[in-house]
């Protein structure tokens, strides 16, 4: 079973009068309108607890959407039961009857469901109508598309064989189960882990952010629809404690599927690190973390690119994507026109709810993220070597509100400039127009991350230049262009250093990582 390259999933554009927008709207509405009692997915059973957490649009915190049923480690362990249980019939079933539910999951989403999903993304997370569609409806069904076409790519690769001997690689599963770990910035990031490990015939926990459960359960009841069986995939929701206790220290975890904080990735190396001795085979980690990502403008640059770059990238869906703008290098030549262009364009953005399609900017995430984001702008606010060139207030009497905020920073090091905040803050540096060689090595070496970044110049030397010399400063670089929107296919994302393993998502380096094979030779 061949499946051919697949063309990327269209963006719609929900314009005014578009049908597309039409339905979103009807399914806005709807979702609104019916409070959802959403259980745990434990072995194709709906799991519900009692411990009931309320869900909340973080535009719009005196809403209630519904509530889910909070597990725990007995859940967990219900979960990795489930999976083992299904494991063999799913491990041995066709390659090709695996991907069509995946492929049919990827139909649904485009169609019959890609209101739902969206919509769930626009109201639990608070992305606007643009960013929802390039997350929850293109980039998953992408992620599906793809994956099931690389997976069949592997599938296909066979060691030689010689006269009197065949040899042939058997692309198993890993032995046990693999753990999936996702957090609330993208749907679609949500969907990959765990599905990207099952595709290869693995049985998974699946455990969701809080904040993403909403938009989780939608995508959930997609795959069961397309006829995932039981205990596949199984959705928990836990707090992290509760599922380490039962996943770290179990014989048969095989692996982990990680997209979240630097400090919690390296929790769980440590954990795993402790157990080793428990498990029946080496845990495959697999991991996607922090980021702080730079744009670097050379002197010969285009002022309009750099304010796009800047603005897109660093505040489109508040700034909350690892891939995010947050430190730009900016020469003293373009220093002025960049900063008046940046504070026009930042002050045209509107800021609000996710209903009114206007808003290019709407809630970040929870309130532990406001108070967090707003630490550092305050921080900026009495400080001599910061100033708020833009931006800078917030409200949360309604939602999480934080305007888009620039801060000129006098120091390279500065707190803004070198930490990752994951909120609508870009820290901006002005450097002495002819200093492009220092400026690379502090780009370089300020940060412990790796993700994504970019060099904006027309000159070609200069790119050439920056090209080599940030060779290992991001995992994703981009010229010309802002540093976040990778597309699958496309552009494999993931970066090395503090922001994870480098295991590109959507990309075969990927699927390898969730398949062990077996060479088989026989003489005759
Ligand atoms: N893949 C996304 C992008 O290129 C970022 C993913 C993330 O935030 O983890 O913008």
């Amino acid at each position: 079973f061949n499946y051919p390259l697949p063309a990327n999933e269209p963006v719609q554009s929900y314009a005014p009068g578009s049908p597309e927008r039409a339905s979103l709207k009807k399914a806005l509405v709807e979702l609104k309108k019916k409070p959802l009692d959403i259980p745990m997915y434990i072995g194709g059973r709906a799991v519900k607890t009692g411990k009931k957490i309320a869900i909340r649009p973080p535009h719009e915190t005196s809403h209630v959407l519904g509530h889910f049923h909070m597990g725990d480690d007995k859940n967990v362990q219900q979960a990795i039961d489930a999976a083992l249980k299904a494991k063999e019939a799913w491990a041995n079933m066709p390659w090709e009857e695996r991907a069509h539910i995946f492929l049919k999951a990827a139909d649904l989403l485009a169609t019959k469901y890609r209101a739902y999903i969206n919509g769930t993304t626009m109201l639990g997370q608070s992305k606007n109508a643009y960013q929802a569609e390039i997350d929850s409806a293109c980039e998953l069904i992408d992620f599906l598309r793809f994956n099931v076409h690389y997976l069949s790519e592997i599938y296909r690769q066979q060691p030689a064989s010689s006269p009197g001997i065949h040899n042939r690689m058997e692309w198993r599963p890993l032995e046990g189960f693999v753990l999936a770990i996702t957090p609330f910035n993208f749907t679609a990031i949500g969907g990959n882990l765990p599905t990207s490990a099952a595709m290869c015939g693995n049985v998974v926990v699946w455990k969701p952010a809080d904040t993403q459960v909403y938009s989780a359960q939608m995508f959930m009841r997609i795959l069961k629809e397309a006829g995932l069986p039981d205990g596949v995939i199984n959705l928990v929701y836990v707090n992290g404690p509760a599922l380490g206790k039962a996943c770290f220290t179990h014989p048969d975890f095989a692996g982990v599927h990680f997209t979240g904080s630097t400090g919690v990735f390296n929790t769980i190396w440590e954990t795993i690190g402790k157990n080793i001795s428990k498990y029946r085979t080496y845990p495959r980690i697999v991991g996607e973390t922090g980021g702080k990502d730079f744009v670097l403008v050379h002197k010969s640059a285009d002022v309009d690119v750099v304010v796009t770059a800047l603005a897109r990238g660093a505040f489109e869906f508040q700034g909350q994507k690892c891939s995010a703008a947050s430190r730009a290098y900016i020469p003293s030549n373009l220093a002025a026109a960049v900063k008046s262009k940046l504070i026009a364009t930042v002050n045209s953005m509107k800021m609000g709810t996710v209903e009114n399609f206007g808003n290019f900017i709407n809630a970040v995430i929870d309130e532990k993220s406001f108070h967090k984001i707003t630490g550092y702008i305050d921080r900026a606010k009495d400080d001599k070597k910061a100033s708020i060139l833009v931006g800078g207030t917030y409200d949360k009497s309604e939602g999480y509100f934080i305007s888009p905020t620039v801060i000129e920073v006098k120091d390279p090091r500065y707190p803004s400039m070198v930490e990752e905040i994951f909120g609508p803050v870009l820290s901006l540096y002005v450097y002495e127009a002819d200093d492009f060689d220092k400026v690379l090595s502090l780009v370089d070496s300020t940060s412990p991350y790796a993700l994504t970044g970019s060099i904006l110049a027309q000159d070609r030397e200069a790119v050439a230049k920056a090209t080599a010399g940030l060779r290992n400063a991001a995992g994703n670089f981009y010229i010309n262009d802002k540093p976040t929107g990778a597309v699958v296919g496309q552009q494999p994302f993931g970066g090395a250093r503090a922001s994870g393993t480098n295991d590109k998502a959507g990309s075969m380096l990927n699927l390898y990582r969730w398949l062990s094979a077996r060479t088989v030779k026989e003489t005759f």
